[in-house]
């Protein structure tokens, strides 16, 4: 097959009847393969099940600080389980703080706590200001989104181009609107195209002008260390660029070990400059006298130090890097020709991200549904599920095994080429 877009209306409506018997034969197959999160597999979690027993009740439970870690406090988290993120994030351990199992609760809990208090920069609170606004870089992650949505903030949409947000529209907007206080970004591996932001835009984001003085970047690394390759891509340091362009208060950094050890029962950090880590310290010692701290001596104890969490990262990428290049193969075999869809190679995280022909997605994820595929909803990786091309569709290899994958991506080609046909034939 070639180029779809060069076949004549008889050669596509043949075209669209060999494919809907292929579409009734893969109905009568009855599958049910769920592809729709970027979960670990089973033999992921098998990696970290050394977790499990490595504290025991006979062991000594004695840490950096001489603490008791059965008993309350701790609130920013163990002193050797800081310098671990700070290691992962080349921050101090000074400018770390330990929450609990989520980073995505540490995210929400942020941005409220930014709603009802201010930060270190505001004069009040955001929420007294008539409109609170985000930049939201899309495609992106849909549970930041799902933030803004319940906390009523006003989110727009920018393009993510080949090495980050668009910058140009970035600057533009936060230039000249105080209501716009924040910006999402998964600056590495990012969900879900698995684009690393290039220097130049890390650089841009710390350096320029907001009208709002208590602007922050919500930089969510959460793939910072899950490489598909030995040739990972380089994140510059967004503290230190924040600092050296003055502005060291500018980003709050996220980062847990959900997709390192077990999602749920990880550990989760954030990072920002140390006037942002005081004064966030003092906020939550309202919320918390202190988190999971026995978790934390469990990870300190599995991992000891940043060499064995990489050879760690390197055992994942060994189960994974099979499922994504599995992915790539069918997408490139069965759609490689036909000019109906694009996608990247990604050098690590969780996604490929696949754009069909503008007004697809929708219809493509029904048809996959309708024979028992189920997809990341089309929409979900845009503010308020709206994918203005409805093009875009999240594909998360990890969770199912390589047959399934197989079985599950060529039902995806098949529907991909069922909503073009029938798309071109419209025209
Ligand atoms: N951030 C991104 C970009 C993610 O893709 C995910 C999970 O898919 C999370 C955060 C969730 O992290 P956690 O389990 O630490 O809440």
């Amino acid at each position: 097959m070639t180029n779809l877009k060069k076949l004549d209306h008889p050669a596509l409506e043949q075209l669209l009847a060999k494919l809907e018997t292929d579409y009734k034969a893969v109905k009568l197959e009855n599958l049910s393969l769920d592809m729709s999160r970027g979960k670990p597999g089973p033999d992921q979690l098998d990696l970290s099940d050394g977790l499990l027993d490595i504290v025991k009740s006979t062991d000594s439970l004695e840490v950096e600080e001489g603490i008791d870690i059965r008993n309350y406090g701790g609130v920013d988290g163990l002193n050797e389980m800081k310098a671990l993120f700070a290691d992962i994030l080349k921050v101090s351990p000074n400018e770390v703080i330990i929450g609990g199992n989520s980073s995505l609760t540490i995210m929400h809990d942020t941005v409220a706590r930014a709603l009802l208090h201010g930060v270190v920069d505001s004069n009040t609170a955001w929420i007294k200001a008539p409109k609170i606004k985000f930049l939201c870089p899309s495609p992106g992650y849909d549970r930041h989104f799902s933030i803004c949505e319940s906390l009523n903030i006003e989110m727009i949409t920018v393009d993510m181009l080949e090495d980050g947000p668009d910058m140009d529209a970035v600057e533009e907007l936060v230039k000249e609107d105080a209501s716009i206080k924040g910006i999402w970004c998964v600056p590495k591996y990012s969900n879900p195209e698995g684009t690393t932001y290039s220097d130049e835009v890390v650089d841009r984001l710390a350096r320029m002008e907001t009208k709002a003085t208590d602007f922050r970047i919500f930089w969510d690394d959460a793939y910072t260390i899950h490489h598909l390759t030995d040739e990972p891509d380089q994140l510059k340091n967004i503290l230190t660029a924040c600092k050296q362009a003055k502005n060291p208060n500018r980003v709050f950094i996220f980062a847990s070990t959900s997709k390192v050890t077990y999602p749920g029962s990880g550990v989760a950090a954030m990072a920002a400059s140390e006037e942002n880590i005081t004064a966030i310290k003092k906020q939550l010692a309202v919320q918390t006298i202190g988190p999971d701290k026995i978790n934390q001596l469990r990870h300190i104890r599995f991992f000891e130090n940043a060499e064995n969490l990489e050879n760690h990262m390197k055992k994942h990428a060994e189960i994974i890097k099979p499922k994504f290049d599995k992915v790539l193969h069918v997408l490139e075999s069965e759609l490689g020709e036909l000019q109906i869809a694009s996608w990247k190679e990604p050098n690590g995280g969780y996604f490929i991200s696949l754009n069909t022909l503008d007004g697809c997605a929708n219809e493509v994820v029904a048809l996959a549904s309708e024979v028992g595929v189920k997809l990341t909803p089309a929409g979900a990786t845009f503010p308020y599920g709206k994918d203005p091309k409805d093009r875009n569709i999240r594909i998360a290899p990890t969770f199912p095994t390589l047959a399934e994958l197989e079985t599950a991506i060529h039902v995806l080609c098949l529907c991909v080429k069922l909503a073009s046909v029938k798309k071109l034939l419209q025209k």
